[in-house]
């Protein structure tokens, strides 16, 4: 047996255990329709290396298992951009069909119309460069996150695609195109693409297991109704943004709002317009703080602030201003009625003070809002 048909079968069966991976993947970590994608992508990988490897032992015409072979790595790459791109919300998939069936069939007539010389080498490895190019590409407009995955993959899938640029140019330098021998080719394909298959299936799979997290990580600290960071999350993004500030020797407040009368709302009009206006309020909160500010639901209609950079003698202006622009915002738009005012209580945290202590002294404040008539701004004394 050849050594260039074991090293094909050795190709298959990696693709093939990464395919398998891969798809336990689409089944454990939460049924991505990505996943199943890479993992065709890899089952077919395997099938081509497979036919790649049996071309080379079984004699006779060899047309229909280079038609197939060839078709498999063209799908093959284009399941791993649909992947790519699937995972980044972008559906549009019809130019990337259309240039797959113009490329099937462009390569099929160079099989058949030269059985015997791999014409098509050239040809289906720049098409898996434009492949992965715009599966880096889709990548990159994936999730906007901090991800350590998604920057390895990236920077495997560049490794990849320049290798195989590197292929296309040795292919056109390889009969029939050129004059250069085809073993060159083959020791090259040899010596990368097992490495550079398992690596990226490798990191497909660390993605997958990755976007997992997140997603578990985001249900465990956010508040589903609002958006808004949950007790949990505000704890422990609170405690960063505290000892930030404690670094730098900026001053920080906490404060608490709760919307006044809030019941009444859901008494008159029921539950469901109640959690309307609490994820109104939340978005209207949001929007009127600055991007360093932590903003959280604390639970019912309370809801707790981090604002770093403000200290006792600026946050009884902050929240009022704050109080008033939120009136100003005007009735709920979906349902027309009226939203509650809020009533705010604020301290300000020092450096050694636990978090804790803060929030229950800003919850005391609060209670003196309340107490003084609702809607207005009370500050707890450091
Ligand atoms: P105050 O001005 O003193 O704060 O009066 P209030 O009516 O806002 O306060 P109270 O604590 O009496 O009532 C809070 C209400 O918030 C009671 C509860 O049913 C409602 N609530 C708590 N969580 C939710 C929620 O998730 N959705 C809805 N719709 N209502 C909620
Ligand atoms: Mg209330
Ligand atoms: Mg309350």
């Amino acid at each position: 047996m050849s050594v260039l048909a074991l090293a094909f079968f050795g190709v298959a069966s990696t693709s093939l255990l990464l395919a398998i991976a891969l798809y336990g993947a689409y089944l454990r970590f939460g049924r991505e329709r990505h996943a199943t994608y890479w993992a065709s992508a890899f089952a077919l990988i395997a099938l081509d290396h497979t036919l790649m490897a049996l071309r080379l032992l079984v004699p006779g015409d060899h047309t229909a298992m280079n038609l197939a072979s060839c078709t498999a790595s063209l799908v093959g790459s284009t399941l791993v951009l649909l992947g790519f791109r699937e995972r980044s919300g972008l559906r549009d998939q019809r130019w990337i069909l259309a240039s797959l069936a113009l490329l099937v069939l462009g390569c099929g007539v160079l099989v058949v119309r030269y059985p015997d010389r791999p014409v098509h080498h050239p040809v289906v490895t720049t098409y898996v460069v434009a492949m992965l190019f715009f599966s880096i590409r889709a990548l990159r407009q994936g999730p906007e996150r901090e991800m350590a995955e998604g920057r390895i993959t990236l920077a495997m899938m560049s490794l990849f695609m320049g290798f195989f640029g590197l292929l296309t140019v040795l292919g056109l330098m390889t009969d029939p195109w050129g004059a250069g021998a085809a073993e060159i080719y083959h020791a090259v394909y040899v010596l990368g693409v097992p490495a550079s298959l398992t690596g990226i299936g490798l990191f497909a799979l660390f993605l997958l297991a990755e976007d997992l997290a997140h997603g578990i990580r985001h249900l465990a600290i956010v508040d589903p109704l609002t958006g808004l960071l949950n007790r949990r999350g505000f704890d422990e993004a609170a405690r960063r943004v505290k000892a930030q500030c404690r670094r730098s020797g900026m001053p920080v407040c906490v404060a608490v709002a709760d919307l006044d009368n809030f019941k009444s709302i859901n008494d008159r009009f029921g539950h469901k317009a109640g959690d309307m206006v609490l994820s109104e309020f939340a978005r209207r909160l949001r929007a009127n703080v600055r991007a360093g500010d932590l903003v959280s639901r604390a639970g019912g209609e309370e809801f707790v602030l981090l604002l770093p950079g403000v200290d006792l003698d600026e946050v009884g202006d902050l929240l009022n201003r704050l109080r008033v622009a939120l009136a100003e915002e005007g009735p709920h738009t979906g349902l027309g009625l009226a939203m509650p005012t809020v009533s705010f209580g604020a301290v300000e945290i020092g450096a050694h003070d636990m978090l804790a202590s803060g929030i229950e002294r800003a919850d005391l404040a609060l209670y003196e809002a309340k107490r003084d008539g609702r809607d207005c701004v009370r500050l707890a004394l450091a």
